[in-house]
């Protein structure tokens, strides 16, 4: 399943959930200070490596696995 970042507006906590694509967009309790989080939309969930062997952080997408813009990370497979 894909891994989405969520962030408290309230205490700017940052943290990560495993979480089926159906609920993606369902609010996340911060495990901080118990308040709603948002799912953070610019982050870099998820890497993609070129030919050379870089590892390249690439932005968020509507791809194929909603966390990537590659088509191409770990997540994308499942
Ligand atoms: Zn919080």
């Amino acid at each position: 399943m894909p891994i989405y970042e969520y962030v408290c507006s309230s205490c700017d906590t940052k943290f990560e959930m495993i979480r089926s694509m159906s609920k993606a967009n369902e609010g996340a309790e911060c495990p901080h200070c118990k308040h709603e989080a948002e799912r953070a939309l610019s982050t870099f969930a998820c890497f993609s490596s070129d030919e050379s062997g870089m590892t390249t952080a690439v932005a968020g997408g509507g791809h194929s696995c909603a966390s990537c813009a590659s088509g191409n990370c770990a997540t994308c497979a499942s």
